[in-house]
């Protein structure tokens, strides 16, 4: 294992910034709280772990395989890769409930070496759950047994690094262990990005996001992952799956399609061959107001249907802006002359939205003087430059704050769906009005994320005091409430975290009785035993 993150939460330890001050009054006066610390993670040492399971013939043929250093069993290794990184996840790991944690954590150093792991794997009836950065947050790490007794961690970490480069293409191929910017720091030496920067950038990695469908902020302008993948190369416990690296194909139906987003449930990818993009020159960020949610929404279909999307495009719905106006403190728009020309022009308790431009300097002013032209046209008004790179400098600094408002007593978690423009304002509303029917004093705040043509992302924050006695069933009540809103609404169980564990009672709704018959068979054909990552993608049971 290389850096790691703190088992209980984000980031290396200290590593990021911490709530202001002024949070404190915040969370009182919003959610009742008092904003002080009320509790704290355990340490390494408290960790309840299981007794180890997996039978000594199996994990001598894994050292033989790896080498001896690549299979740990110790109790970091265990409970670092026990989970992922979501609210429930962090509830968990904060109160060392690692008893399922994995019997082992084995770390292969090339894709023959993954492949030798699962056919070893299969034969000894062991589960496997294939580990990137650890950054899901929809259970998707969760090392659930479905039957089987053993179980490792399958750590691609090591699978790592820039393997190949064809600048004339635009192309690079990555090991799928390689952190994202890892990879940035590798293209950079040639001019080059992925273009690819979720919120999870600082840890995630690229065979993580191909697994998952990741949507980066500026997929207005690079694209998702998911357009991007040239080609990939997964092992399977039947062998190795690989794709031709063409630019496009009529040579029948996608199986590159039917590894993206698989969610180590068919196998462990080993390599990608991602588009990469040159390196942006100039970059332009920006805030806009506008006097309501759907205005803005509505200025944001007009941008992307006319061709003219900035690469970051985020819409703050009111309560959003109004809640990070209120935590940006005095420096914030509120409380001085931004405040006041709000005010006057008619923008008080309004939307902000922040709007990206990337690329060579001229190409960046092009672009953008159109773009400014519709926006006004569609009711917006500039708030300068301020926001827009305030925003562009916090933009990993959201998982950090998390750890301290868990410290505090705080439920927070995020979940997100996508829909077309028509039924955006009956999701907004469905959703918002099932988190606050399902939890007590809760603030919903929610904002546009990513734009296509034909419709939205919606993503939406929650906050509230934690229940007490048994905060993971509070928030379980109000995700549930919330995910039967969205299917109801026709919209998608998720736009960009995936599965899981935690959106699979959800999926046969949206991909229907012989869409998931279909996943079955392509498991079954793959991976016979039902090693992959059990409990994901399908529901309980080995089908
Ligand atoms: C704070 C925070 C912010 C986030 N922001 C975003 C965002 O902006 N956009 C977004 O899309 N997502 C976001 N996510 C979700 C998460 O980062 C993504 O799902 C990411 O793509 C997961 O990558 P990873 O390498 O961490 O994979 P992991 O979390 O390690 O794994 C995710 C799933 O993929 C499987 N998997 C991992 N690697 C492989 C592989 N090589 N082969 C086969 N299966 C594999 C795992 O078994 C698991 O089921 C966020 C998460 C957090 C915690």
């Amino acid at each position: 294992m290389s850096r790691e993150q703190v088992f209980w939460g984000w980031g290396e330890p200290g590593s990021g910034p911490s709530l202001p001050d002024h949070a404190g009054a915040f969370l009182r006066s919003e959610l009742g709280v008092e904003g002080v610390v009320v509790s704290s993670p355990v340490a390494l040492e408290a960790a309840r772990l299981g007794p180890l399971q997996l039978p000594d013939a199996a994990r001598r043929r894994l050292e033989e395989i790896a080498g001896a250093e690549a299979v740990r069993d110790d109790a970091e290794a265990r409970v670092l890769r026990c989970r992922g990184k979501s609210y429930l996840d962090l509830l968990a790991q904060r109160a060392g409930d690692c008893e399922a944690a994995p019997d082992a954590v084995v770390a292969p150093a090339d894709a023959a070496q993954v492949q030798a792991v699962l056919f070893a794997c299969a034969e000894a009836g062991v589960a496997v759950v294939p580990f990137g950065g650890g950054t899901s947050v929809v259970g998707g790490l969760e090392p659930l047994r479905e039957g089987f007794d053993a179980l490792v961690s399958l750590d691609l970490g090591r699978v790592n690094g820039l393997r190949s480069m064809d600048a004339r293409s635009l192309t690079a191929v990555l090991g799928a262990g390689t952190r994202l910017p890892e990879a940035d720091r590798a293209l950079a030496a040639h001019g080059l990005t992925l273009g690819h920067l979720p919120q999870s950038y600082e840890w995630a990695t690229v065979g993580g996001c191909v697994a998952t469908r990741s949507a980066g902020q500026a997929s207005a302008g690079f694209g998702r992952i998911e357009d991007n993948v040239v080609a990939l190369r997964c092992a399977t416990p039947m062998g190795e799956l690989a794709t031709l690296g063409a630019p496009a194909s009529a040579a029948g139906p996608s199986i590159r399609e039917l590894v993206v987003g698989s969610e180590g449930t068919l196998g462990a990818i080993t390599e990608v061959a991602l588009r990469v993009f040159p390196i942006a020159p100039e970059r332009r960020y920006e805030g806009w107001f506008f006097r309501g949610f759907e205005e803005g929404w509505d200025a944001l279909r007009t941008l992307v249907q006319s061709d003219a999307a900035p690469d970051v495009v985020r819409l703050s719905d009111e309560e959003e802006t109004r809640i990070s106006l209120a935590l940006a403190g005095p420096r914030g728009l509120k409380g001085q002359a931004g405040g006041a020309v709000l005010r006057a022009r008619g923008y008080e308790g309004g939307c902000l939205a922040i709007l990206g431009w990337e690329g060579e300097g001229d190409a960046v002013a092009r672009r953008h003087g159109p773009a400014a032209r519709i926006l006004r046209g569609a009711g917006g008004m500039t708030v300068g430059r301020a926001p827009g790179e305030a925003w562009r400098a916090a933009r990993f600094a959201g998982p950090h704050l998390r750890d301290d408002l868990l410290d505090r007593g705080v439920l927070v978690e995020t979940l997100e769906t996508a829909t077309s423009w028509t039924k955006l304002a009956a999701l907004h509303a469905a959703v918002g009005e099932a988190l606050r029917g399902a939890l007590e004093r809760a603030q919903v705040a929610c904002h546009v994320s990513h734009v296509y043509p034909t419709g939205a992302s919606l993503y939406f924050t929650v906050l509230a005091a934690q229940e007490a006695g048994d905060p993971a069933a509070q928030w379980q009540r109000a995700k549930a409430a919330a995910s039967d809103a969205i299917v109801a609404q026709g919209a998608t169980i998720s736009h960009h975290h995936a599965v899981g564990r935690d959106h699979t009672p959800w999926l046969g709704a949206e991909t229907g009785a012989l869409g998931m018959e279909l996943l079955r068979a392509v498991r079954e054909r793959c991976d016979p035993a039902g090693i992959m990552n059990p409990g994901k993608l399908r529901p309980a049971g080995r089908g």
